[in-house]
């Protein structure tokens, strides 16, 4: 049973069951084995107490899911946002363990954060939160037990402050982490790997279906503004879209002129405001001042602000696209919808999406465990390059990172064909969510089996 005060974690394992059902009818006993998997292997929760820049003491909550380790070590982000609580962590570590299989390479699933606000912290601040943090969560992770990385509210300085306090409680360098510095151990590519690795997935998309091209002039809405969206972004604009939105939680940036939107530059600058963590706004004041290219949307997500669309690719945080917000896009002409955020559409606007397409009215959908796989997979080749202890040169591992996201791709498609052909007819273009879960699920699910989780 399912505590009812869990919200994500809910719609996640709902999420999961109802899309596993034309597997499970034909595989009943498997049913057993959803009902092991969603239960984590271990949860850890503890206190997190540091020193402010006054002096005085304050405290979090800490936690690690360590969810399942049936193909590998626990391998998930760490995420620091006041929002933090264990439904969502355990959404979220639930995600990672299908998501890390889909991947091809051996993890599990694990996540981890505090509700520790990063916003408006000094570096101090975060590097004393940093060690206070490890200092509990160093008894529980391990290179061949469990390797945390970023998330939101967690990039390179705070791995980098992470992994110095493993280093002097342990006395022992080891891939603990990944994300890490490119001097200490850390991949090339990481960094921009969660944003480039969706965007090498949506080409395979756009490769398949008939409606545009190419991205060259697609107009394309991008949501966020942390390193998820800045490197899709980035490598949409190298590839000949028009970015036409980023945004934030205090609101929507959006191009005034359909033709031209964010420029290579303007990432540059948001990514600068963004390490400081200050909001969009500051760069709005500063666009505007120069040449008035933007128009700013207090308190609004980008879905309901653009006319004319090819592209939506969700890129902050969860449940970010609701019921409404799916019709606007369909109305606004989008073709296709891929996730760089973890359930970053409600299970309303999956319904809009998906069920839609019965009546010719939906559009493709991509969920993030398979579109944005490609930060993980990243995490999982630096864990080969810190056990081989050597470095790949960031062509070796931007090749792999393409091959691993068209494999995710092939993957969601294939076994998405075999399961949502009857649901939403012949020749319509399978789901990539029943495909991403049910291949995701299967692998995770045989492991288990074979090491005696369930019989
Ligand atoms: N936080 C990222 C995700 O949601 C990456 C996790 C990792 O690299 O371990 O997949």
């Amino acid at each position: 049973m399912v505590l009812p005060s869990e919200p994500e974690f809910e719609q996640v394992l709902k999420e999961i069951t109802t899309t596993l059902q034309p597997f499970l009818k034909r595989n009943p006993e498997y049913q057993r084995a959803l009902d092991v998997v969603q239960i984590p292997e271990r949860v850890i929760q503890f206190r997190v107490t540091w020193e402010d820049d006054k002096g005085k003491v304050q405290v979090n909550r800490g936690y690690r899911v360590q969810f399942n380790s049936a193909i590998g070590p626990y391998k998930g982000g760490l995420r620091l946002h006041p929002s933090v609580n264990l439904s969502i962590l355990k959404f979220l570590g639930f995600e990672q363990i299908f998501k890390n299989a889909l991947t091809g390479l051996n993890m599990g699933g694990g996540k981890g954060g505090s509700d520790f606000d990063p916003k408006g912290k000094s570096d101090n601040e975060i590097r004393k939160f940093c060690y206070a943090f490890m200092g509990e969560l160093s008894r529980h992770i391990g290179q061949d037990t469990d390797v945390p990385a970023g998330d939101i509210g967690v990039g390179g300085r705070e791995v980098a402050y992470l992994f110095g306090a493993y280093k002097k409680i342990r006395n022992e360098w080891s891939g603990i982490l990944t994300g890490k510095g490119g001097d200490f151990g850390g991949s090339y590519i990481r960094p921009e790997a969660t944003g480039y690795g969706l965007i090498y997935y949506v080409a395979k998309m756009l490769e398949t279906q008939k409606e545009l091209a190419s991205f060259k002039g697609a107009r394309v809405l991008v949501s966020g503004s942390g390193n998820v969206a800045q490197y899709a972004a980035l490598k949409l604009i190298e590839l000949g879209a028009i970015v036409l939105s980023l945004s934030d939680s205090t609101g929507a940036l959006i191009a005034r002129n359909e033709h031209e939107g964010f420029t290579t530059r303007d990432i540059e600058q948001i990514a600068e405001i963004k390490l400081k963590h200050q909001s969009l706004t500051s760069f709005n004041i500063q666009a505007n001042a120069n040449e008035s290219r933007f128009v700013w949307h207090a308190g609004a997500r980008p879905w309901t602000l653009v006319q004319n669309v090819d592209i939506a690719l969700p890129c902050a945080t969860q449940n970010e696209v609701s019921g409404e917000e799916a019709t606007a896009l369909i109305a606004s002409g989008t073709k296709l919808v891929a996730e760089g955020s973890n359930m970053g559409c409600t299970l309303e606007a999956i319904e809009v999406f998906e069920v839609g397409r019965r009546t010719g009215k939906g559009i493709w959908y991509a969920p993030g465990k398979a579109s944005n796989c490609g930060g993980v997979a990243v995490s999982g080749l630096e864990m080969a390059q810190n056990s081989a202890r050597l470095k790949w040169t960031p062509e070796e591992v931007d090749n792999k990172l393409k091959n691993i996201m068209e494999t995710a791709y092939a993957n969601s498609y294939e076994v998405g064909k075999q399961y949502s052909s009857e649901n939403l007819g012949e020749g319509a273009l399978p789901s990539l969510v029943v495909g991403a879960n049910i291949a995701g699920f299967v692998k995770v699910a045989d492991a288990m089996r074979a090491q005696g989780d369930w019989w």
